[in-house]
């Protein structure tokens, strides 16, 4: 691509205050603040699995970086740069345009320099690299559960899941719901804040991109332990909430995808503290069950019986 230098120029080099030295030489340089860690995390979007190739440039931009924020996030890092790896079948600049500014708004939003990437000519295919700033041990980790604490996850879920199927034409939604849950399946708000005030607070925690059920396992094997999750008290997306009794809305609230809310556990003297947070940040934070000794998910309806699981997470090799 002949022009790689002026795309790279024009599309992708902005100052990078927060780095010692950003895009423009063989390599960035950046400077941990004394007694931090680094969290490191990579995200590959590639046209056609996780989007389509004609999705809206500027939405691709935004959430191509929202979804490595996202895993910062649910470490309890602060988000601070990233890496931008692109290739593109030819060097479309209205494309490239409107990519980056949906790119830069969320990097505006969170506070995040691009310091650095590649350019290449080849099927559309983004790869971020997103780095984090953590104080040293106090990464909100999936290791950590243990049996008795309480799971809590923050926002409502299956609303993205819900603006999936409905542009899909599996469900009809009036204009206000659609409006709304597409705006989280196409620009989802990371919920950094969240994470950056659980840490010493929850015992484990990580992102929900793949759906609750799917995702929640990751942590009760990593802490090898189980979960009892209490099905009325999952909070479901206001537009999700009157189709529940549905099977294929459940499966929107269980195993839905692209929530990128926060599922995490804490022990239960710390209910208080959490109910303070969900005050400050006016953000929705619901006790969903708690963790067990025993292995698996056991879900419970209201009269406390067990409730057949619907497929769990959206796994690409299943
Ligand atoms: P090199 O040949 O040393 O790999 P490149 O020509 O690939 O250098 O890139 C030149 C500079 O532009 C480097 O600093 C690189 O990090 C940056 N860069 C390349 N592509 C991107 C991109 N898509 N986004 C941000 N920075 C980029
Ligand atoms: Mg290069």
């Amino acid at each position: 691509m002949s022009s790689e230098f002026n795309l790279i120029a024009r599309y992708f080099t902005r100052p990078a205050p927060q780095a010692v030295l950003g895009v423009g030489d063989d390599a960035a340089l950046i400077a941990v603040a004394p007694g931090m860690e680094l969290a490191v995390s990579t995200d590959m979007l590639v046209s056609g699995t996780h989007f389509f190739a004609d999705t809206d440039p500027r939405q691709l931009g935004w959430k191509a970086l929202a979804v490595n924020v996202s895993d910062m996030a649910a470490m309890g890092a602060q988000p601070r740069w990233a890496t931008l790896a692109l290739a593109l079948p030819h060097a479309d600049e209205i494309w490239l345009a409107a990519f980056a500014s949906g790119f830069f708004a969320c990097a505006k939003a969170y506070d995040i320099d691009l310091v650095g990437g590649d350019t290449t000519r080849g099927p559309l295919n983004l790869s971020i690299t997103i780095f984090g700033e953590i104080p040293h041990g106090q990464a909100l980790r999936r290791d950590g559960a243990q049996p008795g604490d309480d799971i809590w996850v923050s926002g409502t879920l299956g609303g993205a899941a819900l603006a999936l199927a409905a542009l899909q034409q599996r469900t009809t939604l009036d204009t206000d719901d659609l409006l709304a849950c597409r705006q989280l399946l196409e620009s989802p708000q990371p919920r950094v804040e969240l994470g950056l005030a659980l840490r010493g607070i929850a015992s484990s925690a990580l992102d929900i991109s793949d759906g609750l059920l799917g995702d929640l396992k990751h942590i009760l094997e990593r802490s090898n332990v189980g979960a009892e999750l209490c099905f009325d008290a999952i909070p479901a997306h206001p537009a999700l909430e009157p189709l529940l009794a549905e099977e294929w809305a459940q499966r929107c609230l269980l195993a839905g995808g692209d929530d990128y809310e926060l599922c995490f556990t804490a022990r239960r003297e710390q209910y208080a503290a959490i109910k303070k947070l969900e005050e400050k940040l006016g953000l929705k934070l619901s006790r969903i069950g708690h963790i067990t000794a025993d292995a698996g998910i056991q879900l419970l309806d209201a009269a406390g019986q067990t409730i057949r699981l619907p497929g769990s997470g959206y796994d690409h090799f299943a």
